[in-house]
């Protein structure tokens, strides 16, 4: 691990904030300028959060069985993704490697940190291309220097847009075959049948799996990401992130949530059902051209046209994604599974412009 790191990071002492100082209770808290005051009530904003989240990573660890040692809050799995570029990868020199189409922040966060991007693309089915990746990964080995190595690889599965989860062996696969960190996404891991990358944890220590309850626990908009990973990254990732990453409010819509777990295996099933029903309409359309098996909450979907489709939508006030310029989704939008209602107002719309 230690000359995957950073050399800024591997040295670095980090920040100690008032809450990391004191972490017990007490009836006088005088220690970190806050007012006492809160005009806000109810959602405890006046006092700095718990800068480990510790109490929702426990009900984490009861919820969903995610080690709480191993795991660490961010500010949504995006935060995260930022973490593992500053931690690891020297700007202007070092590389990550990407499997596109994927998650276009991966790129974004990439590109901000001034890391040089490679690419190994899934095959036209959106599989894996094990054989690509393999010789790419002996020839990185093989030509790398002190000053430039590939350090970063991200899976995302089940894979935004595509949509499929890949094979838990072939998960394993990369991360034998690559001596850098292995990123798992595992955002919409939730709606999958597939099995978790965590259950690899013990045999990888170069193994970060991301989770986070944007998606099916609904709490998008608290910023609550999760990352899973050997005692010693997680430790690396504590000590450079920002100690009150995650807001208290966000903390404890976090385990409202996870205190709800059965309201939100209902909820899921109502989603898996709604996905089932909708594939089979979007399939009766003649506008539509191929609807990609999900194991996610949302469908990529080949249709004849797929920019006219996304503005007579947009006219119906139906918002989709047109992901037609990523690789392999010529004419191929993204659509969420949404409520009964919303996938039926969808589908109506998309009968009315054919009719059009
Ligand atoms: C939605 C999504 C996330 C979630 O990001 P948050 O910052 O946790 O909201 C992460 N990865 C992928 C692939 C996603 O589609």
């Amino acid at each position: 691990m230690r000359e995957l790191l950073r050399e800024n990071i591997a040295t670095l002492k980090p920040y100690s904030c008032a809450r990391n100082d004191f972490t017990g209770e007490a009836d006088v808290y005088l220690d970190a300028n806050e007012n006492w005051q809160d005009f806000v009530g109810k959602v405890d904003a006046n006092r700095y959060p718990d800068p480990l989240a510790s109490q929702v990573r426990k009900a984490l660890d009861e919820v969903l069985g995610l080690p709480f040692e191993q795991t660490l809050i961010g500010n949504g799995s995006d935060e995260l993704i930022d973490n593992l570029f500053r931690c690891f990868c020297r700007p202007g020199k070092d590389s990550v490697l990407l499997m596109p189409p994927t998650y276009g922040a991966y790129r974004v966060f990439a590109d901000i940190n001034d890391i040089k991007v490679h690419t190994v693309p899934l095959k036209s089915d959106f599989q894996l291309d094990l054989p690509a990746l393999t010789s790419f990964l002996m020839q990185e080995k093989q030509t790398r220097t002190a000053e430039s190595r590939l350090k970063l690889l991200f899976v995302c599965s089940p894979n935004n847009p595509s949509g499929n989860a890949f094979p838990l062996s072939e998960v394993k696969t990369i991360c034998s075959l690559f001596d850098g960190i292995v990123v798992v996404d595992e955002a919409y891991f939730d709606f999958s049948d597939q099995a978790s990358a965590i259950s690899l944890l013990g045999e990888f220590s170069n193994l970060v799996v991301l989770r986070t309850l944007s998606k099916c626990w609904a709490l998008a908009s608290a910023r609550v990401g999760v990352a899973i990973a050997s005692n010693e990254i997680i430790a690396i990732i504590r000590s450079m992130k920002y100690p009150y990453n995650v807001g208290g409010p966000s903390q404890n819509l976090a385990l409202k949530a996870l205190g709800q777990a059965e309201a939100v295996k209902k909820g899921l099933a109502l989603i898996k059902e709604e996905r089932k029903r909708l594939a089979v309409m979007l399939r009766e359309l003649s506008c539509v051209q191929q609807v990609y098996s999900s194991d996610a909450n949302f469908f990529l979907v080949r249709v004849s046209d797929a920019a006219a489709i996304y503005h007579y939508l947009l006219g119906k006030g139906i918002i989709v994604r047109n992901r037609s310029k990523e690789m392999h989704c010529e004419n191929c939008l993204r659509i969420t599974v949404g409520s009964r209602e919303e996938n039926a107002a969808l589908v109506a719309a998309l009968k009315e412009y054919e009719h059009a």
